[in-house]
């Protein structure tokens, strides 16, 4: 999938939170500018749907990685450290009911407005994301993707970059890094992605057996992705695949015991 589309306004080094959101609004506000005709309604039969598996996949965001109250000051180490690792580090542990040795860096998330938008076209079979939490889904993608579990695979991947600052991090690369060594380093933002996609997914209750399907049936079109097949590899992974129905099962146990209370 795509991250941090759209014309590139204004190329920097990795900054600061403020940085990412005022670049991620700029490329948005181009996007808005030259494409809203083409937006669906909030009403749209496509829109709620995905809004609502929107919904589910951040609530979890902010079950696994307790983001509300966040101090901005436990935010340090240099820009563009390894967040993505230290966001996975967050679900192991709580998982595993340890306390976490690093903080993750997410006050990044803090505040942040998210949003999806159903954007038609049917010929395209993608999403993109933006810092700032705007997402976009072309009618395409949802037109390949089958059930509720497949779609939330896509909208978790391109959660999972905002979350891992891949943006701001695929911006640094393409702009100081020579072309084998930019390729190499996006390529891992995307298989990177795609790991925390299958555990956040899971954590929201959505059963992680459909992220391999869900990736299989796209076709890698640039050089930043692995192809569909490899990236269901990757995703079935014994180690990783255990990882996340553990998840799943605490987080369909969990609503079990929500039903039973509310009745
Ligand atoms: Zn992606």
């Amino acid at each position: 999938m795509s991250s941090g589309g759209g014309r590139v306004v204004r190329r920097r080094r990795c900054g600061s939170f403020a940085d990412d959101r005022e670049y991620g609004e700029s490329c948005f506000a181009f996007v808005r500018k030259n494409h809203s005709s083409k937006f669906l309604s909030s009403l749209h039969p496509d829109s709620v749907r995905v809004n609502l598996i929107t919904s589910q996949l951040l609530d979890a965001v902010q079950r696994n990685l307790d983001i509300k109250g966040r101090d901005a000051s436990l935010v340090h180490g240099s820009p563009c450290k390894d967040t993505s690792l230290d966001v996975r580090h967050a679900i192991q542990s709580k998982k595993q009911g340890k306390p976490c040795r690093s903080q993750p860096q997410i006050s990044h998330l803090d505040g942040l407005d998210w949003e999806v938008i159903v954007v038609k076209n049917d010929g395209h079979v993608g999403a993109m994301s933006w810092p700032h939490g705007k997402i976009i889904v072309f009618t395409g993608l949802l037109n390949h993707l089958e059930t509720d579990d497949e779609i939330a695979t896509l909208l978790a991947h391109e959660i999972a970059h905002v979350v891992a600052r891949h943006p701001s991090e695929s911006i640094m690369y393409k702009k100081w890094f020579p072309f084998p060594l930019k390729v190499h380093f996006i390529r891992r933002t995307e298989i990177e992605a795609d790991h925390m996609a299958m555990l956040l997914m899971a954590a929201a209750g959505f059963d992680p057996h459909a992220a391999p399907k869900a990736v299989e049936k796209l076709i890698g079109n640039d050089i930043y992705h692995l192809s569909g097949k490899k990236r269901a590899q990757l995703l079935s992974r014994a180690k990783i695949m255990d990882e996340a129905l553990e998840l799943y099962k605490e987080a369909k146990s969990s609503k079990a015991s929500e039903v039973n209370f509310n009745l």
